[in-house]
């Protein structure tokens, strides 16, 4: 058995992770033709690979490295923790301390009274919990028939069967059968690929509308709620009009249909406030919540839950939970995470002057001949890529080919970006410094620039 270690050359472990190695969202022959990116390691803002490369990575690993790499602490929090207690479930009438401590920290920092969290090991283990925490509560209300849960085309919430199912992406539903039944997708409010001639405000009123509509086509005795992500984040930073939230909002309340706030990209400072609920005047019964929460350190995730519907759960044997709900690790993680975020006050300085800051310098990128439009919020932003910036003309080559081009621009000058279709979006660390900003942005206008010249020369324009 050979060892393998950061040591051996890039092209030995390439080959072995291609034999063995099968990777997420990837086409597998693809990757084994060009060869993985080894990473070894990191600290802050900055990746370093295999063959020595610094890369700053303006994507938080997956959105999820808030408080940047390197951090020590977490690192002694997780071994303190596996020394004195690695592992206890929370079933059979037992609980542990990192669990208790966690949940009295969430009940402190999240808004409104979303004072009980029911942990899971990731994002889409915790929308998986509310998919089956919403219809219980209805069926303990008296109301079984409320089982359709309303989501929207292009929405992001996991990649397990159930919360796949609450997503929107179609390529996902074309594999393995779903959605499955009693799941409803309405518009998504992303007014620059699909609101015409519409102004921002007037398409979000119509597309929250739509929520209303679909309400009134399913049968309001049959819907059980609602759930969004404030800020799209793996459908491309799709930033909502200022006339969205607040009408779903209302449609919700009227209706009284719980509102689930998927924030596991947004929560804990991504878009410059604890919570984005907070800044789009949501009201969520229930919040996803998992990545910023122990900053990708360790896996967790979770539903924060609010009074009402906690007292209503309650009252019965709710049959759920993972081996994994509130590992004391992860849980313990999490801790130490949270407490530096709010010590450092890396939130706030984040939201005060790291986001002013990083608007200011990504909306200059919006005067580049190749992007229709440059969106910010807070931590979280994309551009447009297109061929005619005035039309918001989508690009005639299959969707991503010119997203692809400039992502890989990207890589080629020590960035990583992410492209969605032809988006690319950013979702830096929270603790990134105005030098780096800049070095962000001096570095995505180099790729922009090489990507538009190759994007001309393979006549895509
Ligand atoms: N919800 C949202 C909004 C997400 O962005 C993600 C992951 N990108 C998930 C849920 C799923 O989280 P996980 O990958 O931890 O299962």
């Amino acid at each position: 058995m050979t060892l393998i270690t950061n040591h051996m050359p890039t092209a030995e472990l390439q080959a072995l992770d291609a034999a063995h190695h099968m990777h997420p969202f990837t086409h597998g022959h693809d990757l084994e033709r060009k060869g993985a990116r080894v990473i070894t390691r990191a600290s802050g803002v900055t990746l370093t690979d295999s063959e020595g490369n610094e890369i700053l990575d303006a994507m938080a690993g997956l959105w999820c490295v808030n408080i940047g790499y390197g951090r020590h602490e977490l690192a002694e929090a997780a071994a303190r923790q596996m020394r004195e207690l690695p592992y206890y479930n929370t079933f059979f009438q037992t609980t542990h301390v990192p669990a208790i401590a966690l949940a009295d920290k969430l009940a402190e920092l999240t808004p409104y009274d979303l004072n009980h969290v029911f942990y899971a090991g990731s994002g889409s283990e915790a929308n998986d919990t509310n998919i089956r925490l919403v219809r219980t509560y209805w069926e303990q209300k008296g109301k079984p028939s409320k089982k359709v849960i309303i989501s929207r085309k292009n929405a992001y919430h996991g990649s397990s069967v159930g919360s796949a199912s609450l997503g929107g992406m179609s390529a996902m539903h074309a594999q393995g059968g779903l959605p499955i039944p009693d799941v409803h997708h309405i518009n998504q409010p992303h007014w620059y690929a699909e609101g015409g001639d519409m102004t921002p405000e007037e398409f979000g009123l119509a597309r929250a509308r739509e929520l209303e509509e679909a309400i009134h086509q399913i049968g309001e005795d049959r819907v059980a709620a609602f759930i969004g992500e404030p800020v799209q984040g793996a459908g491309g930073v799709i930033v909502p009009p200022s006339t969205y939230w607040p009408e779903i909002q209302r449609i919700c309340d009227k209706y009284e249909i719980l509102l689930i706030a998927d924030e596991v990209i947004c929560g804990f400072g991504r878009t410059g406030q604890w919570f984005a609920s907070e800044s789009y005047g949501i009201r969520p019964h229930i919040m996803t919540i998992a990545k910023g929460l122990s900053s990708g350190y360790a896996p967790i995730g979770g539903s924060l839950v609010c009074d009402e519907v906690a007292e209503v759960m309650n009252e019965c044997d709710f049959a759920h939970g993972y081996t994994y709900s509130g590992h004391p690790v992860s849980c313990a993680v999490a801790l130490e995470n949270l407490r530096i975020l709010q010590e450092e006050g890396i939130v706030e300085r984040a939201g005060r002057e790291t986001a002013p800051y990083l608007k200011e310098k990504w909306e200059t990128l919006a005067d580049h001949p190749l992007v229709g439009e440059a969106k910010i919020a807070g931590l979280m932003g994309s551009i447009a890529l297109t061929p005619h910036k005035a039309s918001r003309a989508k690009f005639a080559a299959e969707a991503g080919t010119a997203g692809f081009i400039c992502r890989e621009e990207c890589f080629a000058n020590n960035l990583v970006m992410r492209h969605v279709g032809d988006r690319m979006v950013i979702s830096p660390p929270l603790i990134i410094s105005k030098p780096e900003i800049d070095t962000l942005i001096e570095r995505a206008g180099i790729a922009l620039d090489n990507a538009y010249k190759r994007i001309k020369d393979e006549g895509l324009l």
